[in-house]
């Protein structure tokens, strides 16, 4: 293949991270920029979700879900990279630094050769089946995403009474989607003692659209034969079991990182975040290929998506500059109730990572949370938080931790809740 025909920096991914990472690798004078987006449109999932609370952090502006996708391939376009949509990503095979990305698009299968690939694939939310919920198969259970694409892009109504199972913020966004449908909300489902998302939020919702948030409540029922008819859930204190007519059923959030394309291409998947392995600079455990986004960890908010696309974005052009330099990877283990940190690790010699990048997530509510980093036994910091709520961002700031000097790759350091 001829010089002229490779690819400075290929993104795989036109949602926020992926667009942000364009627009950043884009600053670069002279640097062939291509994006590969398997829709035939631009913007992720922004583009269904036809609701404030979008692009406060990165853009500086509270968009809805759509005005933010258009926003973003706006300045994408302004900064002119190639792009091919319709165009999935098969598998990366890298030979001496440089990246063959298979892909399979209308015009058949083709290689792209790159030397920086950004893998910005998102993720996704889970389906009845991934959480086991019992019962019949009729038609009408939904995930917020399909909910969303049903009644702002195609502009159909899909029922008329909906139960939503979750209460993460997405599942929030299902009610707003479902209020604008005209469906109304016979109840919320929370497994759990407490709803994921913030208390004034979820208070202020019910209050609004008047529906009850049933807490330590379980689906153990589907019922209905071509359509659902109701469902049944029990109280898992008490034991009761109620059925809850219905024709609809929200399963919102619990997100796995869409990670089918670094699976096939060989690359290290974090075995706590079940997303792709990442260092502080975005990088993955191959030389050259970065990710970002929601492919590193379940669902954050789209401006952290593209704030962590314009790191990665940023990041290529110092690998194609040779301005990267080599440090050692000292892991983060983390003790339960801390279900992870992203990324898992920090680099050393350290270098200076933005303030928003790392995140930890709990598996259970805790009150009065003191965390605390310990390296060799040492405290490097320390931070009292409150209660913490899974499901939610917390950040880490671990540009305040006092990292040992002579630090190496056969330390740990460790997180845990004191
Ligand atoms: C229903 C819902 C409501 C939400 N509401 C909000 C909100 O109000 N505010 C907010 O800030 N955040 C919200 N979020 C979170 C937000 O959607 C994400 O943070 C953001 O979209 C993540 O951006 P991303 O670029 O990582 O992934 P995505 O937006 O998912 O984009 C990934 C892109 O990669 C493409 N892709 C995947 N695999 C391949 C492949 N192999 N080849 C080529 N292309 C591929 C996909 O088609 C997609 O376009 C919501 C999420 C959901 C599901």
């Amino acid at each position: 293949m001829s010089e002229q025909n490779i690819w400075d920096i290929l993104i795989v991914g036109g949602g926020p991270a992926g667009l942000s990472a364009a627009i950043a690798a884009s600053e670069r004078q002279n640097t062939k920029v291509l994006i590969c987006e398997r829709e035939e449109v631009l913007g992720g999932i922004p583009r269904h979700s036809d609701h404030t609370g979008w692009g406060t952090r990165d853009l500086r502006w509270n968009y809805s879900g759509p005005a933010y996708a258009k926003k973003l391939i706006s300045l994408v376009q302004k900064s002119g990279p190639t792009i091919h949509i319709g165009t999935t990503i098969l598998k990366i095979e890298t030979k001496d630094d440089l990246h063959d990305v298979h892909t399979v698009s209308p015009q058949g299968i083709q290689i792209f050769r790159a030397r920086v690939v950004i893998i910005a694939t998102g993720c996704r939310e889970s389906t009845r089946h991934s959480r086991l919920l019992p019962g019949k198969r009729p038609l009408g259970i939904f995930n917020t995403g399909a909910l969303q694409q049903f009644v702002h892009s195609k502009g159909i109504s899909p029922g008329t009474r909906a139960v939503i199972l979750g209460s993460e913020h997405v599942s929030f966004s299902a009610v707003m989607t479902l209020k604008k449908a005209g469906i109304k909300i016979v109840a919320m489902i929370e497994p759990d003692a407490y709803t994921h998302s913030f208390s004034p939020v979820s208070w202020l919702f019910q209050k609004w659209y008047n529906f009850p948030v049933l807490l330590n409540n379980r689906i153990v029922g589907i019922n209905g034969d071509s359509r659902v008819s109701s469902i049944k859930v029990e109280d898992m204190l008490t034991h009761q079991k109620n059925e809850i007519q219905c024709d609809t059923l929200i399963v919102s959030g619990d997100f796995t990182p869409e990670v089918t394309l670094a699976i096939n291409s060989n690359l290290a998947i974090d075995p706590a975040t079940k997303g792709v392995f990442i260092d502080s600079m975005l990088q993955t455990d191959r030389k050259g290929i970065y990710a970002c986004g929601n492919v590193l960890h379940g669902a954050e908010t789209g401006d952290i998506a593209a704030l962590e696309g314009r790191w990665a974005g940023g990041n290529a052009i110092r690998y194609l500059d040779h301005q990267m330099f080599e440090a050692q990877k000292i892991r983060i283990s983390c003790e339960s109730p801390i279900a992870w940190i992203s990324p898992g690790n920090i680099l050393s010699p350290s270098q200076t990572v933005p303030a928003f990048l790392y995140t930890m997530h709990v598996n259970q509510r805790v009150r009065n949370a003191v965390v605390s980093a310990r390296c060799n036994g040492e405290i490097i910091w320390k931070k009292n938080y409150g209660t913490l709520t899974p499901n939610r961002r917390i950040p880490v700031p671990v540009r305040n931790w006092k990292i040992p000097a002579g630090i190496s790759s056969r330390d740990l350091i460790h997180l845990s809740i004191e």
